[in-house]
């Protein structure tokens, strides 16, 4: 990591930190009505500001690649590691950052107020894949960022690209299946299941599914299923073909408190989980456990202790037991789940105990590859791990593609298991 030359003593900041100091000593209970108003008003503005601010900052950050310096594989991955915010939170930083640096105009006029961080994020998504014609015609954009409020703005964004699609003649093909997709969002106690469809595509699953749909009777015993509900158990249908479904041969984690039903405060530590799915009720997790079919794995604070009835202790055991005690890529940051790890041997650092778990870590192939050029990954004293350029040299300027390191004398201590 590298040390920040930057703390909250910086002048530029001193001024904020005591600003929010002075707003945090305001009780504004007993304020009139217009000034509590106008504080509302202030605070936007300030907030705006700042968030201006940021995607300044997160401009150049991003520009210099400074990312790398960390061993963050983007700038999304190294902000949503950093900063307080969600990983599609810094994505969208990221992207609208970006956009701020293709448009001069744009960049100053949010830089003076002018426009808001909220327009620039919304040209960032109308612009997406139509980089080439923005800048012949990013004008109209960027003038309609000036003039209209941001909701307003909606409109515009989305009219400069049914436009632009228009110009140039890009109308979607119906059997183009590149942006197909099929998001599954296991939640405790369901699944989410959203997506997309090329047109050609679509309508043949609207039909197939819809063919299965059996209408309810409008004057039973229940009242009537809505088409969602139909539609849904039409899919059912069509997937298992009539037959009851139930779980087998899955691995499941459970931490012991969850498992004897004792209440965790620490919800960090909670798990009740299906290997591969996600988040399940606690309860089916105590019935499945009695069903000889299901292999299991039970955790207490993040080690394995059971592994499940005759099970070896051999190589794909120690994989599934490292895939739920890591959930992916261990360097800190970094977000790639367990299927685009392997299992990174850190016995040199260890000294000994080879095949235990403990000298094992998940990490994504990009991640592997920094190893086996010098980084260090070790584990963290709280717990957690650290990940460390190489300390007898210049950290390597890596960005998206490493290069090859002519300095590399001694092979690395590294084994996959
Ligand atoms: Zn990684």
């Amino acid at each position: 990591m590298f040390a920040s030359s930057h703390s909250v003593t910086d002048p530029a900041l001193a001024g904020i930190g005591e600003s929010v100091a002075a707003l945090r000593a305001e009780s504004r209970a007993d304020w009139s009505t217009p000034a509590r108003a106008d504080r509302v008003v202030e605070l936007g503005a300030a907030v705006e500001a700042l968030a201006a601010e940021l995607v300044r900052a997160v401009a150049a950050f991003d520009a210099a690649g400074d990312h790398a310096a960390d061993g963050a594989l983007s700038a999304t991955a190294w902000i949503a590691h950093r900063v307080p915010m969600t990983r599609a939170a810094a994505a969208r930083l990221v992207a609208t950052a970006r956009m701020s640096r293709r448009s001069e105009p744009l960049a100053d006029a949010l830089s003076n107020g002018a426009t808001t961080v909220s327009h620039v994020e919304q040209i960032a998504r109308v612009v997406h894949k139509r980089e080439d014609i923005f800048a012949s015609h990013g004008e109209a954009l960027v003038n309609a960022a000036l003039a209209v409020k941001p909701e307003a703005f909606r409109a515009c964004a989305a009219a400069w690209r049914s436009n632009v699609d228009d110009l140039i003649g890009e109308v979607d093909d119906p059997f183009d299946a590149s942006r197909d997709e099929l998001t599954l969002s296991p939640t405790t106690g369901g699944l989410g299941v959203s997506g997309w469809f090329h047109t050609a595509a679509g309508i043949e699953i609207q039909n197939l599914i819809d063919s299965y749909d059996q209408p309810d009777p409008r004057h039973g015993e229940r009242a009537p299923r809505t088409l969602a509900e139909r539609r849904a158990a039409a899919l059912y249908a069509l997937l298992f073909d009539g037959r009851a479904t139930s779980p087998k041969n899955i691995d499941i984690t459970i931490d012991e408190a969850t498992y004897r039903s004792r209440w965790t405060d620490d919800l960090t530590r909670v798990r009740s989980d299906v290997d591969g799915y996600g988040p399940v009720p606690p309860a089916w997790i105590r019935s499945w456990v009695t069903d000889a079919v299901l292999r299991r794995v039970v955790l207490t604070d993040s080690e394995v202790l059971d592994l499940g009835r005759g099970t070896r202790f051999a190589n794909r055991a120690q994989r599934r037991a490292l895939r739920h005690r890591d959930r992916g890529c261990v360097v800190p940051g970094c977000s790639h789940p367990p299927n685009w790890t392997d299992a990174h041997h850190v016995a040199a650092y260890f000294g000994g105990g080879l095949s235990d778990l403990a000298n094992y870590a998940l990490v994504c192939r990009r991640h592997h590859r920094m190893l086996d050029r010098g980084w260090i990954l070790a584990r963290a004293p709280g717990g957690g791990w650290t990940f460390d350029p190489p300390q007898d040299r210049a950290p390597p300027k890596v960005r998206y593609q490493p290069v090859a390191d002519p300095q590399r004398t001694e092979p690395r201590t590294t084994a996959y298991v």
